[in-house]
This record gives C-alpha cells, sequence and structure tokens, in this order.
C-alpha cells in the first residue's frame, strides 16, 4: 500500500511538473502574441509618414499633397507635392504646416530637414 501510494506521489508530482511546464509555456506564448500584437499596435499608431491626409491636434484632416506656399525662403514661393517634402525652389522642406481647418501647426513627422 505505502508502494502504491509512493508511485501514484510520484506520478503526481510529474503530472502537476509537466501541466507547470505546459503553463509556463502557454503562458510565454500568449505574451509574446500579446507583445506582437502591441507592437503592431503601436506601429500602427505612428503618424503614417507621407499619409495622404495630416491630422492635426484637433483631429481635422488637411491634404498632405497639393499646392502649399514656401515661406522657408524670401519672397515666399509656391511648390507642389508632399507638404514637408524639399522644396525645388529653395531645398528647404517646412518643419511645420498650418492646419487647413484651424491654423494649429501640424509638426513634419520626419522634423526639419
Ligand atoms: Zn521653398
Ligand atoms: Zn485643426
Amino acid at each position: 500500500m505505502n508502494r502504491m501510494s509512493g508511485d501514484f506521489g510520484w506520478i503526481w508530482k510529474s503530472a502537476v511538473a509537466s501541466l507547470r511546464v505546459a503553463a509556463w509555456m502557454v503562458g510565454t506564448v500568449w505574451l509574446g502574441g500579446a507583445g506582437i500584437v502591441r507592437l503592431v499596435r503601436f506601429a500602427r499608431s505612428l503618424p503614417s509618414l507621407r499619409a495622404s491626409h495630416l491630422v492635426c491636434p484637433r483631429g481635422h484632416e488637411s491634404a498632405a499633397y497639393g499646392i502649399f506656399e514656401c515661406t522657408s525662403a524670401s519672397p515666399a514661393h509656391l511648390m507642389e507635392g508632399w507638404v514637408f517634402s524639399r522644396c525645388d525652389v529653395c531645398g528647404q522642406s517646412a518643419g511645420w504646416t498650418p492646419c487647413q481647418s484651424c491654423g494649429l501647426p501640424i509638426r513634419n513627422p520626419l522634423g526639419r530637414i
């Protein structure tokens, strides 16, 4: 009887041990998956470079492509294309552009080049 319960105890202990390993693996995979999901969400939340629209701090959308007035050099002149691209005339890129709805500055996601 004693020997029987001893055997059972050993089996029980290894069963618990393998359950623990399984739980650890599931937990690791789960956390890893959650980490990847978080990474993807973070990447999606990044201001998408060269998006067709810019969003100001108040949530208005402004066109990112079109004809803009470049005031980087004097006299101010017009430029065409992506608002933050390098200007053909003066070779500068804008550090920010005013929102077309409220005028709040929308910063260049690349920083001033
Ligand atoms: Zn210019
Ligand atoms: Zn705005």
